[in-house]
């Protein structure tokens, strides 16, 4: 390898970036990573040292597991010395969610590890996966005045913005824009130059790299909708797995006033099942105190995820609980700001 080029990693786990029409059916269908390089000799034409890996079979993005982000954080942390950055192309369907993960999974990651895809094939002509794979590759290998990575985070980058990955969202199954972030700004935009809003960045830090992994999916996400039935939640909040659940409430994190919806919920709470409560809209963040029908939540005993987007909250709370921590202590670190997923009020940083 060439010491002076930055040296990247690129991980294909599949996805359309990666897909090609089967002739017969005219369905998209998987090929494997060397197809990819041959559509797109450019990428050898970088200015750095790419190096690959493929999973085997590659995998729609809906049939990712938590399994695949643990395959994906010993990728990284077996490799972490030889290269300056990770590069993982990855179905856009649950692209927030993986990126979730990782960040809570590679705790003191001080290299960038950029997750991007696309919304149709690069073999295709009018594909937005060649820029997207090409400005996700110079990101990763993007170094500031010292010699240190500019993005020491996970991130999305997807059209021409690099998004925090557990800020991100998919909120467009057609336009080439498919992810925003809506609680948090882009950490950079590209155009004719890529301009980091270095603020806004996780800051270098020089530590070693702690890998975490195991996840306990026995959780589940209510989203609150006018007619919501007592017989439905109390069969979802009895099932005997069941350690967490991502309420989905109204506005600023709202639910109805109904005697049986309160008393499910608080139950459930002095069951030990852990109720997170988390916003239907996009944009904006809980705030229990400021409607009545909030504030009955708070009592029984439901923490705030605060301004956390649902991909975020379901795999920290997925994470959280795979690392054996007690009901408390997920609890207490459920609201707390562990890799820039959530903004505390004011009064609480
Ligand atoms: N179904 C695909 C996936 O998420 C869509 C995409 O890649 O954009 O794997």
């Amino acid at each position: 390898m060439q010491e002076d080029k930055p040296s990247i990693l690129l991980i294909y786990t599949g996805g359309t970036i990666g897909m090609i029409e089967n002739e017969t059916t005219g369905a998209l269908e998987s090929f494997n990573f060397e197809y990819l390089m041959e559509y797109f000799p450019q990428v050898k034409k970088l200015n750095h040292n790419i190096a690959s890996y493929s999973f085997n079979p590659p995998i729609d993005s809906s049939d990712i597991e938590p399994q695949s982000w643990e395959i994906l954080a010993e990728i990284i942390s077996n490799n972490y010395e030889s290269y300056d950055g990770f590069v993982i192309l990855h179905g856009t369907d649950t692209m927030a969610y993986t990126a979730s993960a990782l960040s809570f999974m590679l705790e003191n990651l001080n290299k960038p590890v950029i997750l991007t895809g696309s919304q149709l094939p690069i073999g295709m002509l009018r594909t937005d996966g060649k820029e997207n794979l090409i400005t996700s590759i110079e990101i990763a290998g993007a170094k500031d005045e010292n010699g240190n990575p500019i993005v020491p985070e996970v991130c999305i980058f997807f059209e021409n913005k690099l998004l925090r990955g557990n800020r991100t969202t998919k909120i467009n199954a057609e336009e080439f824009s498919a992810f925003r972030s809506f609680n948090y700004p882009a950490l950079a935009e590209a155009g004719i130059h890529i301009k980091y809003n270095k603020a806004l960045i996780k800051e270098f830090k020089s530590k070693s790299l702690i890998t975490h992994n195991k996840f306990n999916p026995n959780v589940v996400i209510l989203t609150l909708f006018p007619g919501i039935q007592e017989e439905i939640v109390h069969s979802v909040l009895h099932v005997k797995a069941i350690k967490a659940v991502v309420l989905k409430t109204y506005g600023s994190g709202n639910a109805p006033q109904k005697d049986w919806l309160v008393r499910e919920l608080k139950e459930a709470i002095e069951r030990g099942i852990i109720v997170i409560n988390i916003t239907q809209c996009a944009a904006g963040a809980v705030e229990m105190d400021r409607y009545e029908t909030g504030i009955q939540l708070q009592k029984i005993g439901v923490i705030s995820g605060y301004d956390c987007t649902s991909e975020c909250a379901i795999t920290k709370l997925m994470f959280l609980l795979g690392q054996g921590f007690n009901t408390q202590k997920i609890r207490q670190l459920m609201e707390t700001n562990l890799a820039g997923e959530l903004t505390l009020p004011t009064y609480k940083s």
